[in-house]
């Protein structure tokens, strides 16, 4: 997740409550709230339970790959390894690729989208992203002999892809009138110490999709980014309450979170955020919310483990990642994703 996520708090002016990137969070979002991992398990009843186990091992499986920045060898691993999970469950994975210029060296490099479409035949869909490149150095790192070391993005980067690629188990044979792609998208932060592009995957993305729209439409868009804290507490995204449109989304999915007894989805707006939501929805007009939680662990007073080498799986849990997915699979169990009425136009 990039660092021009502060910009909002920047000009409003940074406080104690409401800078991410220092001191602590609201004391509500720091309860242990283990209790309710077993009412969000159970909420799936007919259907086999969101694993999150599995969904940990995947996050560990990524991160020890290493750092996988765009373009790297880790990164390449990385994709082979994603492409034969999704193959292994059945599906076909599409490439997307492209090119832009490095910010510090006179070449290009690859970046390659990966699209996992289920129910390919469904013209509605719902799409479920995540970013899977990991930010190239911990830039923020509190010692700043550690800025040049290693990041592997447990939270930032391996968490959302560990929770779309254990959904994607469950939405094989999904029953609804409606398709799902999960996208992984490559680029959100090919940033070297504050040069360099953020979101080239998803603009890329939502340009090919108003330049060369394929025959489906999207209704909804929902973007995972930092949501496998050990100390998960999830409030609302402003830019996705500001818009009318993902406005209803979020409020949504935050009530079959309540419904289902998951509190660390706390319907209270809190941080705003650039992310690659802003691409999918204002340029490819595809509603598209961003669940994320900014507050990523930090003991009272201490720097956030964000864009640090302390990004590492054990600041992360199965919990976590197994509550955010049983929100997702019941929020897609009963989402309005009307067949007949005319999705958004891009
Ligand atoms: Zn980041």
């Amino acid at each position: 997740m990039p660092c021009g996520t502060l910009l909002a708090q920047d000009v409003r002016g940074p406080s104690p409550s409401n800078d991410p990137t220092v001191g602590g969070p609201p004391e509500h979002s720091l309860r242990n709230l283990d209790d309710s991992v077993s009412i969000a398990v159970a909420s799936t009843k007919t259907d086999r339970p969101f694993d999150g186990q599995r969904a940990f091992e995947m996050l560990t499986r990524l991160c020890d790959l290493g750092p996988r920045p765009s373009g790297s060898e880790g990164m390449t691993r990385q994709r082979a390894l994603l492409k034969e999970h999704f193959e292994g469950l059945g599906s076909v994975v599409q490439f997307q690729e492209f090119t832009a210029r490095h910010p510090l060296l006179d070449r290009d490099v690859g970046f390659s989208n990966m699209v996992v479409p289920l129910h390919p035949d469904r013209n509605v869909r719902v799409l479920l992203c995540a970013h899977y490149d990991t930010r190239p150095y911990p830039d923020r790192d509190p010692i700043p002999g550690g800025r040049r070391g290693r990041f592997v993005g447990a939270n930032d980067g391996a968490s959302g892809v560990a929770v779309l690629a254990e959904l994607a188990r469950h939405l094989q044979d999904f029953d609804r009138p409606f398709g799902i792609d999960v996208l992984l998208l490559d680029g959100e932060e090919f940033v070297f110490f504050e040069r360099g592009k953020y979101f080239l995957g998803s603009e890329y993305f939502a340009k090919e999709y108003v330049k060369n729209p394929p025959p489906h439409r999207y209704r909804w868009g929902v973007l995972l980014d930092m949501v496998g804290d050990a100390k998960l507490g999830i409030f609302q995204e402003r830019h996705s309450m500001s818009w009318p449109d993902t406005r209803i989304l979020v409020q949504d999915i935050w009530q079959t979170a309540t419904r289902m007894g998951v509190r660390e989805f706390i319907p209270q707006v809190e941080y705003e955020v650039q992310d690659d939501h802003l691409a999918l929805r204002n340029i490819a007009g595809i509603p598209t919310c961003d669940i994320i939680d900014f507050y990523y662990p930090r003991p009272i007073g201490h720097q956030s483990y964000w864009h640090t080498r302390a990004d590492t799986p054990d600041k992360c849990s199965p919990d976590s990642l197994a509550k955010v997915g049983s929100v997702m699979l019941e929020w897609l169990k009963t989402a309005s994703v009307e067949a007949n009425s005319p999705p958004p136009a891009p």
